[in-house]
């Protein structure tokens, strides 16, 4: 038997349910949020489509103690980004409540591993790993998994090849400090800096000025549109999910807490990374070029000032 436990059934909670339902993640799947009427009515909808889906049993509730036994804790409670809002400014108000919400997991769900949804998520991970004392790995963060989506989608709609055949991340913060790793990018094995595809476009320092702004200002623009992002960030959080759930030793850019990571220590951010059952097993060392390292340690900067001000 596996659970997920949701932490809010707002546009992104409820999205992950719903996608992680459809997938089969998980056998049980509960929904906790201070609004009892949301969570219910979200919880009635859902429950009315399981007919649909692999087996599984749905529940929601105002009581923490529906997040009993759960193996995965998903956080997405708190407060979300307004049009024009960055992420980092959500910190203040997301931190008061992982200090009420962190011990009451620890006491209903003392096994499960938490994954950190709610922005900024690279500061409230490494916020949620201090205050819950769990070991590293079982505390990350969804990080850039979203962000390399978007990243990979630009890319092969300006190729014209499958996503799926684009290998391509962005690192560091899941906010304004990300970057792109261009010098790792490849499509079908090819380094995408070579690539020349007969018949296509070619990719100039331009298309890829202008895909990595799209991808940074993603969140923003959606947001100004409908006010929420949540079927992209739905279905990466149920793959994460189902990396841990189904031990697979799936590599991705999640966030945790890196400790000498080219030379980086003490902040959490995103490095392509090792996820199983036991949570975020090892991390891969990325051959970088200099400007990208510096990036990187640049964005580490902005996450570690951050989380100092916050007093962690
Ligand atoms: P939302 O306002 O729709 O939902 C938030 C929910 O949290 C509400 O239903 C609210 O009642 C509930 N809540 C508030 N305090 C709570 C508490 N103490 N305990 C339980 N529930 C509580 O917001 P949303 O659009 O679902 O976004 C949620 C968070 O996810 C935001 O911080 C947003 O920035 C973040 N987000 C992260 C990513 C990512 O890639 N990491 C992507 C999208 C959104």
């Amino acid at each position: 038997m596996s659970k997920i436990a949701i932490i809010g059934a707002g546009a992104v909670g409820a999205t992950i349910a719903y996608a992680s339902m459809i997938r089969g993640v998980a056998k049980q799947i509960a929904l906790y949020d201070v609004n009892r009427a949301k969570v219910d009515a979200e919880v009635l909808d859902l429950n009315h489509g399981l007919q649909f889906v692999p087996m599984a049993t749905l529940e929601g509730s105002d009581d923490i103690g529906v997040c009993a036994g759960a193996d995965v804790v998903v956080i997405t409670a708190g407060a979300k980004q307004k049009p024009g809002q960055t992420r980092m400014e959500l910190a203040g108000a997301n931190v008061e409540l992982c200090r009420t919400l962190v011990p009451q997991l620890l006491k209903v769900a003392p096994n499960a591993l938490l994954l950190v949804v709610t922005n900024p998520v690279d500061v409230l991970t490494y916020v949620v790993q201090k205050l819950s004392g769990l070991p590293t790995r079982r505390v990350f963060g969804s990080g850039t998994v979203l962000d390399s989506s978007r990243f990979r989608f630009l890319l092969a709609r300006h190729l014209d090849v499958a996503v799926q055949n684009v290998h391509a991340l962005i690192a560091g913060e899941h906010g304004d400090s990300e970057l792109p790793l261009w010098s790792t990018a490849t499509v079908g094995g090819v380094p995408l800096l070579q690539l020349a595809l007969p018949g296509r476009a070619p990719l100039t320092e331009e298309d890829r000025a202008h895909i990595f702004d799209n991808v940074r200002n993603a969140a923003y623009h959606i947001i100004r549109g409908k006010g929420a992002t949540n079927y992209a960030i739905g279905l990466a959080t149920a793959q994460i999910l189902e990396a841990v759930l189904h031990d697979e030793q799936r590599v991705l850019p999640v966030s945790s807490r890196l400790e000498g990571y080219l030379g980086i220590q003490d902040v959490c951010l995103s490095v392509p990374s090792i996820v199983n059952r036991m949570g975020v097993e090892s991390v891969l060392e990325l051959p970088l070029n200099d400007t990208e390292r510096e990036g990187l340690r640049r964005s580490a900067d902005t996450i570690r000032n951050t989380i100092r001000t916050l007093g962690f």
